[in-house]
């Protein structure tokens, strides 16, 4: 079986609709792919309606989260909570993903504030109509910059100082733990997302994916294609000795991103777990008729 646990959609920052999305995964050999939109479900009922024979749809979200016990910076390290199989109508974290996405909007305005002081010409109803009432993000803003011709492709603008350092502001994260608990309260399970991405910015310690652990986290995703070998195997090691599931997963963003639908993939077993403990919400297989 090939299964993809981590994708992203139009309804956050990808480039395939929801629809196209389940399509994508059928063509690429894929049994089961998981939606996980940053920190919205909308896309859960137009896949499931578009879902081909032979592909089973894994409900998700990627949650933005953010670690304050680092104790070094006041500010935390970001991270990602991937939730599957939880009850989308909780409203405790439904509201705490109305409010992160809320304040995605108001860190763009500033972003693109930003910009604009310094000359280039980027507007607030641009970037909002490249969303098209998708969860806001970085990606929307780089692919305003790639329309004007300042960077070549979305992936320039991440590598260069336009968005990875100079123009970056901070978006009002869900506390990790909250997040955690809310997923699990909401029937879901829960797996950290590329937790040894270290391109992406500092990551945590182990020390604290041991309290994660303790605190009802299920698994790990390992084989990621922002972590190298030795991460993937650190990661394999970890979950070990925690009892923690190891997923794999392309993380796929449609042309926003150079990785291709099923890169990476989780075995049968780890999914399996998966699938028996999520308690909020179904797999959805295609209905034939
Ligand atoms: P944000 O969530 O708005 O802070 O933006 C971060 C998102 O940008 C991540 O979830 C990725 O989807 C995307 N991203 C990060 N690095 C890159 C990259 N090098 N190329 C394209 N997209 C990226
Ligand atoms: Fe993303
Ligand atoms: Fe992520
Ligand atoms: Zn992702």
């Amino acid at each position: 079986m090939r299964i993809d646990l981590h994708t992203h959609s139009t309804v956050s920052d990808g480039t395939c609709a929801p629809a196209e999305l389940v399509v994508a995964a059928a063509k690429a050999g894929l049994d089961v792919v998981a939606l996980t939109d940053h920190d919205t479900t909308a896309g859960w009922a137009p896949a499931a309606a578009a879902l081909p024979y032979g592909v089973t749809l894994l409900p998700g979200v990627e949650l933005s989260c953010r670690w304050h016990g680092s104790g070094s910076a006041s500010t935390g390290i970001g991270l990602h909570l991937l939730g599957y199989l939880f009850d989308p109508a909780y409203p405790p974290l439904v509201a705490e993903m109305d409010r992160v996405r809320e304040s995605r909007e108001r860190r763009a305005e500033r972003m693109i504030e930003l910009l604009k002081a310094d000359g280039v010409d980027v507007s607030w109803p641009e970037v909002r109509a490249l969303a098209n009432g998708a969860t806001v993000g970085r990606p929307h803003i780089a692919q305003a910059l790639v329309r004007l011709g300042l960077v070549d492709s979305v992936n320039a603008a991440f590598q260069s100082e336009w968005l990875g350092a100079r123009y970056r502001v901070p978006k009002q994260d869900i506390d990790v733990f909250d997040g955690l608990r809310l997923l699990r309260e909401a029937g879901g399970v829960v797996v950290f997302a590329h937790p040894k991405a270290n391109r992406r910015g500092r990551t945590v310690p182990d020390e604290f994916i041991v309290e994660l652990a303790a605190a009802g986290l299920f698994g790990l995703e390992g084989d990621h294609p922002d972590h190298d070998p030795a991460e993937r195997e650190h990661v394999r090691r970890l979950g070990a000795e925690l009892g923690l599931v190891v997923t794999g997963s392309s993380d796929f963003h449609g042309g926003n991103k150079t990785v291709r639908l099923g890169e990476c993939t989780t075995a049968r077993e780890a999914y399996e777990q998966i699938v028996a403990a999520g308690r909020g919400a179904p797999i959805v297989s295609p209905i034939m008729d």
